[in-house]
């Protein structure tokens, strides 16, 4: 028999495929050939090794800590109800904005007189206030997000924040929309 048919058969015997005549010829064929000889005992050695490997065992509570950290990892992967905290949250903006344009920049717009200054002021300093806002919604909260991941606050955590904020914003919004329709009434 040739050495490279000889390679198959080794091949089958290593995948634990090999009938006894097949065996019977590996080893026939190694007794005159050193080299297939040789390459068998290195393989056959190799496999016994790797079948007398100890199972390792694993540390108590390593699979707990391993799946606490990927479900960590996942915590911050955006949720639907992250989204609609957002969804909420930008619409609370929207709102924000559509009263700033109907309370103050339309009637700043329309008025003459006394009230116009007043209505520049607020248009002003609504600007600012929903800038200051957006800003701190949109890079406030990505730089908050990295913070928490590494510092690994809970979800909760970061929820309680995201709801607390929408309910500061949508309250200073009604006092803004309170305080422009009164302005209105003068
Ligand atoms: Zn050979």
């Amino acid at each position: 028999m040739q050495c490279r048919e000889i390679d198959a058969l080794v091949m089958k015997y290593l995948d634990g495929n090999i009938s006894e005549i097949e065996m019977e010829l590996i080893k026939k064929h190694n007794e005159n050939c050193a080299s297939c000889a040789e390459e068998f005992a290195v393989l056959s050695d190799a496999i016994y090794t790797l079948e007398e490997l100890p199972d390792i065992e694993v540390p108590e509570g390593f699979t707990a800590r391993v799946m606490s950290s990927i479900k960590e990892q996942k915590r911050f992967a955006l949720t639907p109800q992250i989204v609609l905290l957002w969804i909420i949250g930008l619409a609370g903006l929207a709102v924000f904005m559509i009263n700033v344009v109907m309370f103050a920049v339309i009637p700043a717009i329309k008025s003459s007189g006394i009230l116009i200054a007043a209505y520049n002021i607020m248009v002003y300093s609504g600007t600012i206030i929903s800038n200051a806002i957006k800003d701190f919604f949109v890079f406030g909260s990505l730089a908050l997000s990295k913070l928490l991941i590494f510092r690994t606050i809970l979800l909760s955590e970061y929820l309680v924040f995201v709801v607390a904020s929408i309910g500061v914003f949508i309250a200073a919004n009604m006092l803004i929309v309170r305080t422009l329709k009164l302005q209105q009434k003068l």
